[in-house]
């Protein structure tokens, strides 16, 4: 058995299989937590999610060219997988799944993921719409390659995480996809490998996508109707120089319109400078003084 102190890179399918294979044969529980690398404590908080559910845990780290449009940030997204290993020594994983590309597209490779519902939700979709194909198809074949019993994924990606659950529904994958919870840096900045692309000034800016989600959830309980509390809140990102893509409330399950006393989500996308940030913030429609999908 290996020591579940320093994880076993496995840079090909056949590597994580055999590694995996006396796993699944003592009847043990294996998760995987998919990431795409330079790893923070979001990433390392859904290991330790995995790990207290899972006998076996594999993270997987594979920069996917299939999500990334030609004008994206492909070639310049951090790569440091040294540190990422040292980092997931610290919290336990058995193996670490590191594919290339040819492993992950060989030459002739010919097949993607065509996907509705939750995927053409007009949010990410609208703004990137190359990436949840690339996305379910890496994801498909990642739960295909590594086979676990538990995959987990971030709220961070909100709309990602119900693309990949309507994903493993629709396709029988025999596997549960949980979610785990947004960290965040001390002024309520979504932790995110991209967030080294800002600049001093940008990132003392970054929080306001937060504290404006935190605002309109506080407006709502009070008198204001979720369209002004959103308008006023898009007014003072821009103010402050984000470029918004989407601030909007829907229904946290479905991703469509919010029916007012459902459980819904507001969700954000928004530039800085040359950098996307989105978030995502939880509202409880339970409660809520009269408020209409209106
Ligand atoms: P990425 O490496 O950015 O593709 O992310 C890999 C996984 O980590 C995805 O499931 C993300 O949703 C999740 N993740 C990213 N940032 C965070 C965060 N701040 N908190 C929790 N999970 C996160």
């Amino acid at each position: 058995m290996a020591d579940p102190a320093s994880p076993i890179c496995c840079p090909t399918v056949a590597a994580i299989r055999a590694v995996a294979a006396p796993w699944r044969e003592a009847g043990e529980r294996l998760a995987l937590v998919p990431t795409m690398g330079a790893l923070h404590e979001g990433h390392l908080s859904l290991v330790r999610q995995a790990r207290a559910q899972a006998d076996r845990v594999v993270v997987s780290i594979f920069v996917n060219p299939a999500q990334f449009a030609p004008n994206e940030d492909f070639s310049s997204y951090p790569r440091q997988l040294q540190r990422d290993l040292d980092l997931l020594e610290t919290v336990g994983v058995d193996a670490v799944f590191t594919p290339d590309a040819a492993v992950m597209y060989p030459a002739g490779f010919a097949t993607t993921i065509s996907l509705q519902g939750p995927a053409a939700a007009g949010l990410e979709d609208a703004s990137r719409p190359i990436f949840f194909n690339g996305v379910a198809t890496v994801v498909a074949k990642l739960l295909i390659q590594v086979a676990p019993d538990l995959a987990i994924f971030g709220e961070k990606d909100f709309q990602q995480l119900a693309v990949i659950k309507q994903l493993v529904l629709d396709l029988d994958l025999p596997v549960l996809v949980q979610g785990g919870p947004t960290m965040r840096e001390a002024d309520g900045l979504a932790m995110s490998s991209r967030n080294v692309y800002l600049s001093e000034t940008e990132r003392a800016l970054a929080h306001l996508l937060f504290t404006s989600m935190q605002k309109i959830k506080a407006g709502m309980a009070g008198a204001g109707t979720v369209a002004s509390l959103i308008e006023a809140a898009v007014a003072e990102l821009e103010q402050a120089g984000f470029r918004i893509d989407y601030l909007v409330l829907r229904d946290a399950v479905t991703l469509g319109q919010w029916q007012g006393q459902s459980a819904g989500r507001l969700l954000v996308a928004a530039w800085l400078g040359k950098t996307r940030l989105i978030d995502n913030l939880a509202i409880d429609g339970r409660g809520l003084p009269g408020h209409s999908k209106e």
